[in-house]
């Protein structure tokens, strides 16, 4: 199991506990993420899964173990910055199963391990493949046999076997669960379930998972009573009907001091009682049919993956660790502290 962390942008502080939760390494789609995973004191094998940014090659060379990589020009660049310093970069093999994203196609797969072996500088690992982000294509029984199929074929094909054959996401784990052990997979790179508990395909808990690991709190700006007073002018009907909640007969509508700036507003679960009417850059604003949300008191949401990674990302998002583990030395990050405080 590899943890990711770009929904977290890398906190060091959630790194550690997926760390000392038991996952093998880490994986970043962004270097500016494993930088502050290493400058935040994490020493842990590191792989990149986004195809590396041909440009940042050195620097991934430098901070990460290994990459996924689909394109033979960005492996050569990576060998010779890994030939640079002296160290051996780890090549994983992203392959097309069905997503359509990054992925080099199967029947092509053998020719480019055969490069990537006879090039110093890199050391082939393995292949890798991944489902559901682009095509929403769930990986099933066939395609992962596939997959493991494929695996044995570029291995007899170059002479040596995989470290590491990673079978993909999140979404993978319901397939794991029944299929895993009897497939050449032994390796999935995890953020959403471990981060949220949720199968991403179904969005429904994950056995045993807890799915409230991170709340966004946001602070009311104005409560009050409305009618439009031009509403037949009104382009956009309001959802829901504004008859459908009402306090006294009056819809009462509150404000909150959040917007698309900090989160992915439709990606919140708004809490018992309370219905989602819209939201704009800086406002989230909501229908409440039994209490009346007093300006200045906070309400709690959940967040679906979007949402829990643009918030991670906000700046004016507080980030507030409960029960961190107590860290070890911290190099301060060149982020600042503002992901480091702690409750
Ligand atoms: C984001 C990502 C993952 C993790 O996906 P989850 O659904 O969060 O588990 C794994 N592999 C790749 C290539 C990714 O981009």
């Amino acid at each position: 199991m590899t943890g990711v962390t770009k929904a977290v942008c890398g906190h060091p502080a959630i790194a550690r506990a997926m760390l000392d939760g038991g996952v093998v390494g880490l994986a970043e789609s962004r270097l500016t993420n494993v930088e502050r995973l290493r400058s935040g004191g994490i020493m842990s094998p590191i792989v990149m899964i986004r195809t590396p940014v041909p440009s940042q090659s050195g620097r991934i060379a430098r901070n990460c173990d290994a990459s996924y990589n689909t394109e033979i020009d960005v492996i050569r660049r990576l060998a010779s910055a890994a030939r640079r310093t002296g160290n051996t970069h780890g090549i994983i093999l992203m392959v097309e199963m069905g997503d359509m994203r990054d992925g080099i196609m199967p029947e092509d797969v053998a020719a480019v391990a055969q490069q990537v072996s006879d090039l110093p500088g890199v050391l082939l690992k393995g292949i890798g493949a991944n489902f559901a982000c682009l095509n929403g294509m769930v990986p099933n029984a066939m395609v992962m046999a596939r997959f493991s199929a494929l695996a044995s074929q570029v291995e007899s094909a170059i002479g040596s076997r995989f470290e590491a054959v990673s079978g993909g996401n999140s979404a993978n784990i319901p397939w794991a669960l029944v299929h895993g052990a009897r497939s050449r997979v032994n390796d999935l790179r995890l953020g959403e379930a471990i981060l949220l508990g949720v199968d991403p395909v179904s969005g429904t808990r994950i056995d045993g998972l807890h799915t409230d690991a991170f709340t966004l709190v946001a602070e009311i700006i104005e409560t009050k009573a409305k009618t439009a007073p031009v509403h037949r002018f009104s382009t956009r009907p309001s959802w829901p009907p504004l008859k459908l909640v009402a306090v006294n007969d009056q819809p009462m509508r509150s404000i909150l001091a959040v917007g698309e700036q900090d989160t992915d507003v439709a990606g919140l679960s708004m809490p018992d009682g309370i219905l989602f009417v819209g939201g704009t850059s800086d406002h989230l604003v909501v229908q409440n049919s039994r209490l009346r949300l007093a300006v200045g008191s906070e309400v709690s949401f959940q967040m679906n993956y979007a949402a829990l990674m643009r918030a991670m990302n906000a700046p004016d998002v507080c980030k507030v660790l409960h029960n961190a583990i107590p860290f070890p030395a911290v190099t301060p990050s060149p982020h600042g502290g503002r992901f480091l405080e702690t409750a």
